[in-house]
């Protein structure tokens, strides 16, 4: 029996009880039923010992002991209270409250404090021991936490929790004796990722979110459980609302994502009730767009759809859904095109990133999305991370990722740039943008030429691999290093780590889709975990990071213009009569067009009008001029948004919706985790939910979508999909379900391939490395590359409305390697023109090593120095995505900065 299957028999407080060796008496004392007060223990952080509470007598042992540091052994005999027990943990706490200040009437943890608990518990009224007191000035200068020393207990749960899980290590004990502090190096201004761990986990009011709108007490505060509304991450959050205001958001005890969020999820609230909210219908007339009562714009919308239709056909129309909005409202959104506009031109922004993931594993695989889930994360022996910021952008998927290097994974990185996750890695391949195929095809060259690869598993479960292993040989180490950048002994050694590693998971995300060889790249990239057999199995598989909070959801819905709900393709005679069956209605039996080619198609006039529910694609679309003028042409413009977006600036008819925290459905987070969307406040004057619109809209044209309610149209979105048919409202008031979920008492699948491959096969098919569209030369000599940064999400639409996250980050820089600065005599702030094919931006420079030289990195959230007037329209010819990752750039020193928030229209 190996040391981790031990167990040992004990008896606390004269039960009988069985631990696991390993296990402290605290954790088998809880385990048994058995409460034990601690305030510096947290089951999530490494066991401490600090505050004494949790004391217990052991027999035989001369003196009490702490449960939480104190194993377990065979044969134990505990006792964890008596009176010698509580009078010692009295005095502790009496200690511990004499040097702490008598507010708890105006605390913001009032009813939330773990001191105050165990001080009514023990019922302590006096302080006997009368003194000196620690006095801090209170001051920080950061707009996230405040600190409140005096506070502070010392129990060390927040310099854990920003070590241990955030890895970060931003505080730590500071001096000694009386004067022990908890504070950043040198006492500094906090300055981190400010993903407020170490307020979730501080046990009394010493940390907590600053009060931009005091009000966070528990007192008169109602939390509603719902998931968070930013990435594809999902977590589930707890919106505590006064009134109809959202004053905090925390994590549920019983959340799946274990109290963590980051900073946009727990800070990044307020733009729910910012001022630019929209709250009426807006109908241009005369030029201007004027406030109109629903019915006024409704029936715009409707007798405008219906002239174009008539005159120029469905196909003249298209819709482009959202990401952002709940599976239900993506799912009326594609309906509403297709059963009452007759077209499938219907789309959303996973065109702009995920995309290629769909199309590049659904051909290997049959389908696309997550083969495993989020929690097996930390128990994977080799995690290769390929074009995922993951610490940025995916917070809380990168604190799982911390935590399995923590029990000893090696971590291999492969990005250009020096990413947070850098940090964490045993290797990290620093290619050229661009260059993927060639270094993913080089690690299979390695994994093959050494015999790292999984021969039963490629001969029982995969079909094609001769042409595949045959189109390696042109991509050894040493030949692709000269297109990749990356030393050779480095490919090799990447290579050997994955390869020799029966648990070893695959993360990506649009490092790898937003190139011109996006599929390409998704393929490469699954074809390694195919190589390995790392697939089907716990902690392995192929795992897109998808990037808003639904676009998984949105997806499944049906919202691509090639697929039915569920990936049933267009076109298909029995999907289209399955889904004319069930909606009582003819189908268009020709694929749609795309989000990228609706742009051009309307440009050119054949696209007259565009629905366009949640998206701003003037920000968010590549070459933005070109996106302008396309929008500008349409004959009818129609945008359903929170705010009046770039987009939707230019539209005929503004519909004012409700946010994420203001409707019910259900999201799809990256895992194919389907979780319950539930509304904590009321949108704002007459805005409304997405689903209500569409509903109305197809009741002015003279039709009905079958639905009424969020969870009638889920169970009819159900009732068409075989993989979502077990998942009801229902069953979900109890927790999250993976998709596949067959049936009603279904599990739902986390690990996906386990029983084969549903195509019967996994297919190898060759890909070979195509340079990426546009290569510097003397005119434009350096490549931009573009993405996200920490604090804001997206087009920034939200986060730059969030006060702050705009105080902290509200400036947009652009990243350049300080070989490349000191030569063009730039330094960190100098005011920076950058200048492609397609247009030129001002901005500030950033002078780091994250870049490497003749490469410069811009983050795409800030409209006064839009990232996309310079990005290249150039796609993927399988899905249409747009190379947002590589174009070429020339630089100058600029004599004035731009103004802020400039106009792109
Ligand atoms: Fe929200 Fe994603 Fe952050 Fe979780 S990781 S809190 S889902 S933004």
């Amino acid at each position: 029996m190996s040391k981790q299957e031990q167990s040992f028999s004990l008896t606390i407080d004269g039960l009988p009880v069985t631990a696991g060796s390993g296990m402290t008496v605290l954790q088998a004392a809880r385990q048994a039923g058995i409460s034990i007060p601690t305030l510096c223990h947290h089951p999530q952080l490494s066991p401490f010992g600090g505050c004494r509470l949790c004391i217990v007598q052991i027999e035989g042992v001369p003196r009490p002991v702490t449960a939480c540091t104190t194993p377990v052994s065979g044969g134990m005999v505990v006792t964890t209270d008596s009176s010698e027990i509580s009078a010692l943990r009295r005095t502790v706490l009496e200690l511990i409250l004499s040097d702490h200040p008598n507010d708890c009437m105006v605390c913001e943890a009032a009813g939330a404090c773990d001191l105050q608990d165990l001080a009514y518990q023990f019922g302590l009224r006096d302080n006997p021991y009368p003194g000196e007191r620690r006095l801090y000035e209170k001051r920080d200068a950061n707009p996230f936490i405040e600190r409140d020393m005096e506070k502070c207990i010392a129990c060390g749960r927040c310099v854990k929790a920003c070590d241990e899980i955030q890895g970060v290590g931003a505080i730590n004990f500071t001096y000694r004796g009386f004067k022990t502090k908890i504070c950043p190096p040198f006492e500094r201004d906090l300055d981190c990722e400010f993903c407020g761990q170490c307020v979730q986990f501080c046990p009394t009011g010493a940390l907590v979110g600053k009060q931009w709108d005091r009000a966070g007490r528990t007192l008169g505060v109602r939390p509603v459980k719902t998931v968070c509304g930013y990435c594809g991450v999902g977590c589930e959050v707890n919106i505590h609302v006064a009134g109809n205001r959202i004053v905090k958001v925390t994590v549920p005890d019983d959340a799946w994502n274990d109290g963590l969020l980051c900073v946009k999820g727990r800070f990044g609230y307020s733009f729910v009730q910012h001022h630019d909210r929209l709250t009426v219908p807006l109908v241009r007339r005369n030029g201007e767009l004027a406030p109109a009562s629903w019915d006024e714009a409704l029936a715009v919308i409707a007798n405008k759809l219906k002239q174009i239709r008539s005159a120029a056909g469905p196909d003249a129309i298209g819709g482009i859904s959202s990401a952002r909005c709940t599976n239900e409202e993506n799912y009326a959104f594609q309906k509403f095109m297709r059963a009452i506009i007759g077209t499938n031109n219907v789309d959303h922004c996973a065109r702009l990133c995920h995309a290629p993931t769909v199309a590049g594993l659904a051909s290997i695989f049959g389908s696309g999305s997550m083969t495993n889930s989020i929690d097996e994360i930390s128990g994977s022996e080799v995690l290769l991370l390929v074009g995922t910021n993951t610490k940025e952008t995916h917070p809380v998927v990168a604190n799982r990722m911390i935590e399995a290097k923590r029990r000893g994974a090696k971590i291999i990185l492969i990005d250009p740039r020096r990413i947070p996750m850098a940090r964490f890695a045993d290797i990290h391949l620093r290619l050229r943008p661009g260059t993927n195929v060639a270094l993913l095809k080089a690690l299979a060259h390695v994994i093959v030429e050494e015999d790292l690869i999984d021969k039963e598993f490629i001969a029982e479960q995969t079909t094609g691999v001769e042409s595949y292993l045959a189109s390696l040989k042109a991509y050894a180490p040493e030949a692709v290093a000269g297109i990749t950048g990356v030393p050779a002994e480095h490919i090799r050694a990447a290579a050997r780590a994955y390869g020799s590693s029966r648990k070893a998971g695959i993360y990506y995300a649009m490092g790898i889709t937003q190139h011109q060889s996006g599929t390409d790249n998704v393929r490469a990239l699954a074809y390694l975990a195919l190589l390995t057999g790392n697939i089907g199995r716990p902690h392995t598989g192929i795992n897109p990071l998808r990037g808003q909070n639904n676009v998984q959801g949105a997806c499944d819905a049906g919202c691509l213009p090639n697929v039915l709900p569920g990936y049933q393709k267009v076109g298909i005679p029995d999907n289209v009569e399955k889904f004319e069956q069930s909606w009582k209605t003819r189908l268009s039996a020709a694929p749609g067009m795309t989000m990228t080619e609706m742009i051009p198609a309307a440009a050119s006039g054949v696209l007259k009008a565009l629905y366009i529910m949640g998206e701003n694609p003037v920000l968010t679309d590549p070459n933005a001029s070109h996106t302008l003028l396309a929008l500008k042409n349409l004959e009818f413009l129609v945008v359903q948004d929170i705010f009046l977006t770039e987009t939707a600036e230019l539209a005929h008819v503004v519909l004012p919706t409700a946010c994420c925290y203001e409707k019910d459905g259900t999201f799809t987070n990256t895992e194919r985790k389907v979780q319950r969307v539930r509304k904590a406040v009321e949108p704002p004057g007459k805005a409304r939910d997405d689903l209500s619109i569409l509903l109305d809209l197809t009741t002015a044209m003279g039709s009905k979508l079958g639905f009424t309610t969020p969870s009638e149209a889920l169970q009819e979105f159900a009732a068409l999909w075989e993989a979502m048919s077990g998942i009801s409202y229902q069953r979900l008031e109890k927790g999250g379900l993976h998709w596949p979920c067959l049936d009603e008492s279904h599990p739902g699948i986390k690990v996906r391939h386990a029983k084969g491959f549903r195509k019967g096969h996994a297919v190898f098919t060759p890909v070979e490395y195509r340079p990426a569209a546009e290569q510097v030369d003397p005119d434009f000599p350096f490549l931009l590359t573009t993405g996200r940064n920490l604090f804001h999400h997206h087009g920034g639409s939200m986060t730059r409305r969030v006060h702050p996250i705009e105080l902290h980050a509200g400036r947009p820089y652009i990243e350049m390697n300080p070989e490349d600065a000191e030569l063009m005599g730039i330094h960190t702030g100098d005011i920076l023109r950058i200048t492609s094919r397609r247009g030129s931006i001002t901005v500030g420079a950033l002078i780091n090593r994250s870049v490497t030289p003749s490469v410069v990195f811009l983050p795409m959230h800030y409209r006064e120095a839009a990232a996309n007037i310079l990005t290249s329209d150039s796609c993927d010819p399988v899905t249409k995505t747009p190379e947002f990752k590589v174009c070429a750039v020339k630089i100058s020193t600029a004599e004035t900065r731009a103004p802020k928030a400039e106009k792109l229209s």
